[in-house]
């Protein structure tokens, strides 16, 4: 099976050959450990988690190595770190936001349905080391020795001019980026473009001894370090949101490849679409903010609690580069196809292999919507116990479902109990019984009660069987 994936750096979908086969290397940026996780942020931890499991299924399972990192250093998180907890002193009210945070973090993509990436480091780990240069301070000598780097007034400036490479990713000019980006002018720098590799820190503020004075490290540098020491100096695949792109990406590759003398820092640069919120942007202030957290355990969004398999389902729906609008409609109908499948696929154990078919679909720059659609047409022939089997094996491999019962899918309002949903269950029969029994005002009773019970039944038939099925969800 050929695996394409569209490349940020040579704008095309590219046939993927990895530099070893026996040990595929990913590198996506992690959170920054300074608040919830937001429904956007889920976005590249479950796209990037689907193309884990392919890689897995392609070249085996231990041929894949996956590294997402942890930001616990961060500007944010020292400003919130003090908002939160006024009365620890700095280091310790930095320790336990980012301790509280990354293990929120955690549960939260768990429940997602994401595997645990291979190594997850924290930017900490990399800055200081006992007794040697650390990583990051390594990267930054080495910059300064081969004249892509300068130190003013206690920062470590990169000079962008000095790389003319740079650009190439985001592609666009100097003029052009420095017209997009926020760039801070600062009397030190040479250059406004010229971003810092490391910069001073306050007594007050967490910071490490280095050549340069008591400081601490760029963002763009965390990862820089973090991915050479776990993936190497070149590596496969380097992922993130489309945010990411510029500076972000252009700055790490500006990095690495300048520190390491080599023209690649990753063959293939992936990027996800945004997410936005009914048609909005998300932001705090437009009171349309989403964390993962509240959309898996309370009723913040569209007064619903979601499964997390639903939320998982939901967001497969776009391919990923798409953006991708979040809405109640898409949660719901989500949440309907699980409902119904859910009820067949129960009784079947699963089957290891999806086929090709669906394989095809995800290697296709995992084109997750026309994987959606092979799995829907699986789902219509009922009677085929081979499709139904094919079906577990698609709905297990994007970790969609795990014999959730109906129950389990539902929020917790109106329908509590696996006992509740045997009851709809047996109530639909009863309705079909009157129906096939040309019952019409018993089963329009029946029909009825379960709306009272906020249950709303749909009618379809079966293309195969031309029989009735019946399917339920919660009604709105
Ligand atoms: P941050 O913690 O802001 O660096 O974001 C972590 C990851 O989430 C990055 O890969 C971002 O590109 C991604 N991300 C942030 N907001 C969104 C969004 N609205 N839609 C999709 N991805 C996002
Ligand atoms: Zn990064």
């Amino acid at each position: 099976m050929t695996l394409k994936l569209y490349n940020t750096r040579t704008k095309t979908k590219e046939e993927f050959k990895p530099i070893d086969p026996a040990n595929v290397r990913m590198y996506v940026c992690g959170p920054t450990v300074y608040d919830y996780a937001h429904i956007g942020n889920a976005r590249p931890v479950i796209v990037f988690d689907v193309l884990f499991r392919l890689l897995r299924h392609l070249y085996g399972e231990s041929h894949v190595t996956y590294v997402r990192n942890i930001t616990d250093v961060d500007d944010k998180i020292n400003t919130r770190a003090a908002e939160r907890y006024p009365d620890l002193p700095p280091l310790d009210a930095i320790a336990k936001l980012t301790t509280e945070t990354t293990a929120q973090f955690h549960s939260d993509v768990a429940a997602l349905g994401c595997l645990p990436p291979t190594h997850e480091p924290r930017a900490t780990d990399y800055v200081a080391k006992p007794d040697a240069a650390s990583d990051m301070i390594r990267i930054v000598q080495r910059l300064i020795e081969r004249g892509h780097a300068y130190e003013a007034e206690g920062h470590v400036l990169f000079a962008v001019a000095t790389d003319p490479n740079y650009g190439k990713l985001a592609r666009r000019s100097l003029d052009e980026m420095q017209a997009g980006a926020r760039v801070e002018v600062a009397p030190y720098k040479r250059d406004a473009m010229d971003f810092v590799l490391w910069k001073p820190s306050a007594p007050t503020e967490p910071g490490w001894a280095s050549p340069w004075g008591y400081g601490r490290p760029g963002w763009h540098l965390e990862c820089s370090a973090m991915s050479a020491a776990l993936l190497g100096e070149t590596f496969d695949i380097h992922g993130g949101g489309i945010d990411l792109v510029f500076p972000h990406h252009e700055n790490e590759l500006a990095q690495s490849t300048c520190a390491h003398g080599t023209d690649i820092m990753a063959n293939t640069w992936m990027h996800n679409g945004f997410l936005q919120v009914e048609g909005e942007k998300m932001s705090k202030s437009a009171g349309n903010f989403v964390t993962i957290n509240e959309l898996l355990n309370s009723d913040n969004f569209g007064n619903q609690y979601w499964h997390p398999r639903v939320v998982r389902f939901a967001m497969l729906g776009a391919q990923y580069r798409q953006p991708l609008d979040w809405t109640v409609d898409r949660l719901v109908q989500a949440r309907s196809t699980l409902l119904d499948w859910s009820l067949h696929l129960h009784d079947y154990p699963d089957q290891s292999e999806p086929n090709n078919d669906f394989i095809g679909a995800l290697s296709d720059d995992l084109n997750t919507p026309a994987a959606i659609t092979i799995m829907h047409s699986l789902a219509k022939n009922r009677s085929n116990i081979s499709d139904i089997r094919q079906l577990k094996a698609c709905v297990k491999f994007l970790a969609v479902f795990h014999n959730e019962t109906q129950a389990d899918l539902l929020p917790g309002n109106k329908v509590t109990s696996f006992e509740d949903s045997k009851l709809v269950e047996v109530k639909i029969n009863a309705r079909l019984a009157a129906r096939a029994a040309k019952n019409f005002a018993e089963a329009d009773r029946i029909r009825d009660e379960l709306a009272a019970m906020g249950i709303a039944l749909k009618d379809a038939k079966d293309p195969a069987t031309g029989e009735i099925v019946t399917t339920w969800e919660i009604a709105r």
